[in-house]
């Protein structure tokens, strides 16, 4: 956990979330400003600052999260959707915990821009 960081205050409920999905590594939650009709956020309970600072040993949660966020968005009628994650402030990352956006609901075009 880190202290000043938004989402472990999510983790930690200090800050309400509107939760999907929740298990004892994972957390997933509808992203605040939604940047297609789905679009959700899945997060490691684990604080990692980033993509870039991840170590092997957290290798089989980062399967699980991909995994996980592939299925949540099938169940969320989103088979085909985009999972993406930011690594760093000028790739447009603003959330230094690790988090992957999970979105769809309408055709997603690349390269994004
Ligand atoms: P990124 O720009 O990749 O760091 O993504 C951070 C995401 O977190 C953005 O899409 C924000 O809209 C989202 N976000 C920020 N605060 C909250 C919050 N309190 N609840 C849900 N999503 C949030
Ligand atoms: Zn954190």
């Amino acid at each position: 956990m880190s202290e000043d960081c938004l989402f472990c205050k999510i983790i930690k409920g200090e800050i309400t979330a509107q939760k999907i999905y929740e298990d004892d590594q994972l957390l997933a939650f509808w992203d605040i400003s939604p940047q297609a009709p789905k679009h959700f956020l899945v997060i490691p309970k684990k604080h990692v600052n980033g993509p870039g600072d991840l170590s092997a040993a957290d290798d089989g949660i980062i399967g699980a999260l991909v995994r996980r966020g592939a299925e949540l968005g099938a169940e969320q009628g989103i088979t085909d959707c985009r999972l993406v994650m930011n690594n760093g402030a000028a790739a447009g990352q603003t959330v230094f915990h690790l988090h992957m956006h999970v979105l769809g609901g309408r055709t997603l075009t690349w390269p994004p821009g």
